[in-house]
């Protein structure tokens, strides 16, 4: 036997990750709520709690990232179950969310009555489009809600974002198609159709140590790396966004560290306009936005 208090001092892991580990833990076998961590630090825990603790603990030591173990991560101002068919949503990618907020916004202040028709590629859990269709009803003005089409390559991951749909009560507004990039989007049908395109691409370098370092080794690969130069995704996804935006239409894309520049160039090639780049929290590149021309 040992009590919460107990086993929160002999953890070999991290304070704030052993909180978080026990407090899901403690959710899911007694309904209790994070601040039994505290209040109930006395409570007596059963060989069988240890056990999964044990487990739990054990994968965590080998690098499994906290969001699998848990099944879930919070993201913007929603929460997203995630598995291992799935990238992490990183605190980063709320950058693009916000952005593409700001700019629904404007564009809607523009022209009122129109729908705003939005497609977010590669998808992953959902969680750039659930971000925007749950955030944009509450923003002042809203009168239509967008439309919304998020594509992902791979089937899986296109099942735990329409989880996350009907989780969220968002099933609605956002039609989930798995598509590699643009593919599942023929023209003539879909030339010209969207307002804002937005985009997390896999964008690491195949040769980038970080792969093979914590919790990055657990994620889907297909969803952090190209396999080549970190650079091909984004290439194919800017060079054909002009095809598929209207006129003055919206782009925004996550990039790496040191990619500033050759987005900033792709952007250029492309023929799109106003492109401004935006830095993360850290400080660093993360994002750059254009428009199409008239
Ligand atoms: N920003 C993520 C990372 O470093 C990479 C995600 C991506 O490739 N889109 O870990």
């Amino acid at each position: 036997m040992s009590t919460i208090r107990a086993l929160l001092r002999n953890t070999v892991l991290p304070a704030a990750e052993a909180r978080t580990l026990l407090a899901h833990l403690l959710a899911h076998y007694f309904q209790l709520p994070k601040s039994a961590l505290i209040s109930r630090d006395e409570m007596l825990l059963s060989s069988d709690f240890l056990t999964t603790w044990q487990a739990l603990e054990k994968r965590r030591m080998n690098g499994e990232p906290i969001a699998y173990l848990i099944g879930k991560r919070p993201f913007h101002q929603i929460e997203l179950m995630v598995n291992a068919a799935v990238l992490i949503p990183r605190p980063e990618t709320e950058l693009l969310v916000d952005l593409a907020l700001q700019e629904m916004v404007q564009q809607r202040q523009q022209n009122p009555a129109s729908t705003l028709r939005i497609l977010d590629l590669g998808t992953g859990s959902g969680a750039i489009a659930l971000a925007i269709a749950s955030t944009f009803k509450d923003l002042p003005g809203s009168a239509n809600p967008p439309q919304i089409m998020a594509t992902d390559v791979s089937p899986e991951a296109i099942r735990v974002a329409k989880l996350n749909a009907a989780y969220l009560k968002q099933d609605q507004s956002i039609e989930f198609i798995v598509s590699n990039w643009y593919q599942a989007l023929p023209q003539p049908q879909w030339t010209a159709t969207f307002d804002l395109i937005l985009c997390n691409p896999p964008y690491i370098h195949a040769e980038d140590d970080h792969l093979q370092q914590g919790d990055l080794r657990f994620e889907p690969i297909t969803a952090l790396s190209d396999g080549k130069d970190g650079l091909s995704c984004l290439r194919a996804i800017i060079a054909d966004a002009p095809l598929f935006l209207r006129p003055q239409g919206f782009i925004a894309v996550e990039h790496g560290y040191d990619q500033l520049s050759s987005v900033l160039e792709m952007m250029a090639q492309a023929g799109l306009q106003e492109v401004r780049s935006y830095t993360d929290l850290a400080g660093i590149p993360r994002v750059v936005s254009a428009r199409k021309a008239i």
